[in-house]
């Protein structure tokens, strides 16, 4: 069950264990400290992907890093000179010198070559969010500045590395595989999901895809509570065990006010992937509870001023805020039955689906589909915009059986779901979910542990 936490400890104490026979106490108290924190309370211990062996070493990186630059670490080394490790994001305005400036380099020297260096201009500067690593002497001078980016899909990274040479500098560009693995990691609702996620460093994608896994199940518009918690296993892509690339979700846990939801990645033989129970429901239906995807301003309303009408009105429908031009989706299988203009409506597209079910999407900026066009669940029809009487840009969505108005959420929480696993593949997908509940456990342990 632990197996991540002791792993990841035994290979945080190697690189420590000279310090640790000197100064016993402090070493572990700072260790202790940083099991703690490392990841702002998340779960930085993540080596439970199939590459277990190499992760431990990747995850020491940081941590060690981040206590590199602690001065209670120099009292504990024995050196006399030390090196300082300090990572930051590339801002859109930074220059050679604010950069130098926040990764903690006094070294007007460093700051005149990378003004120079045409490597620097091509791969650096004005390339906002790329990650940079700054190795310098105790007196703040630059031995060596890193970036790593993912250029493409290749599956490769590039690495630009200045380095101190002679009386100056060199930099060079160099090419090299990008390495797949698994995090695990968790939170706790306090506000936000994201404000969750953020707190546990781990990425937006990967807290979209959490919200839509269980958007059958659980509103994260509406009824996330304070303490829900959840806990996370996803596929990352890492560039020397900087993770660059964000991949899937690959199980998962939200207990929302009280109650367990869980889910994990399979792919049958000869299908595409879906999310299933550990049990091995499916947990797609047929129809999804949100036009849009869930993002960081999602948020719903009930009561709105009519601008046109000037009062307020009782508002019929949901609505999605999102940014004009953000994707519409079809919540379910059906055929288009409209799509065109309507006054209040603007820009509008209503979809047919069996059994007297109709959905509705308003005030679009764009319309993808025509009328009589079959539409399959989840595909773009149009995107988010204000047309017709919207006082903001927003997706004005109703969901109708037998012409009256229904609760989306309501709806696609009744609606049937998907086949379950099928019996052949039964025995290999109890294979993987044993693991599944596993890892999630841990993270779960691990998460209660930092919590104390
Ligand atoms: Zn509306």
């Amino acid at each position: 069950m632990t197996n991540g936490l002791t792993d990841a400890s035994r290979a945080l104490l190697q690189p420590l264990s000279r310090s640790l026979r000197n100064h016993p106490k402090r070493i572990t108290a700072a260790l202790a400290a940083l099991l703690l924190t490392a990841g702002g309370g998340a779960f930085a211990v993540a080596s439970l992907g199939p590459d277990a062996a190499d992760l431990p070493q990747q995850r020491i990186a940081q941590p060690v890093q981040s206590l590199a630059s602690d001065a209670t670490l120099a009292q504990l080394t024995d050196r006399p000179a030390f090196t300082l490790y300090r990572s930051e994001q590339l801002r859109s305005s930074d220059t050679a010198e604010s950069l130098l400036q926040r990764l903690g380099v006094a070294d007007p020297a460093a700051a005149a070559w990378l003004r120079r260096d045409p490597n620097v201009h091509q791969n650096l500067l004005g390339r906002t969010g790329r990650s940079v690593t700054a190795e310098t002497t105790d007196d703040h001078r630059l031995t060596r500045l890193t970036a790593r980016w993912a250029p493409d899909d290749s599956g490769n990274f590039k690495r630009l590395v200045i380095e101190r040479s002679g009386d100056g500098f060199a930099s060079r560009v160099e090419s090299a595989p990008l390495t797949a693995s698994s995090r695990l990691s968790g939170g706790v609702i306090r506000s936000s999901l994201f404000a969750a996620t953020d707190e546990s460093n781990i990425p937006d994608p990967v807290a979209v895809q959490l919200a839509e896994i269980f958007s059958g199940d659980i509103d994260f518009r509406r009824s996330l509570r304070k303490g829900d918690r959840f806990s996370v296993v996803y596929e990352t892509l890492e560039a020397d065990g900087e993770p660059l690339r964000t991949g899937r979700v690959l199980s998962a846990e939200f207990v929302n006010n009280g109650k367990k939801h869980e889910a994990m990645w399979f792919e049958e033989p000869g299908s595409k992937g879906a999310y299933y129970t550990l049990a091995g429901e499916s947990l797609r239906r047929a129809f999804l509870s949100a036009p849009v995807a869930f993002t960081r301003i999602s948020s719903t309303f009930s009561m709105r001023f009519h601008p046109i009408l000037q009062k307020w009105k009782a508002h019929l429908g949901t609505d999605f805020a999102a940014p004009t031009g953000t994707a519409v989706r079809t919540v379910g299988d059906g055929v288009v039955e409209f799509a065109g203009v309507q006054n209040g409506y603007g820009n509008v597209i209503f979809v047919k689906h069996r059994s007297e079910h109709e959905t509705v999407y308003a005030h679009l900026s764009r319309i993808d589909v025509k009328k009589g066009e079959s539409v399959t669940q989840g595909e773009t029809i149009g995107a988010v915009g204000q047309t017709g009487w919207a006082t903001g840009p927003h997706l004005h969505f109703e969901f109708r059986v037998n012409g009256k108005q229904q609760d989306p959420m309501g709806i696609a929480r009744s609606s049937e779901a998907a086949a379950p696993i099928s019996a052949a593949s039964r025995p290999a997908f109890d294979r993987v979910a044993a693991l599944m509940r596993t890892q999630l456990n841990s993270a779960e342990l691990i998460q209660q542990a930092s919590a104390e």
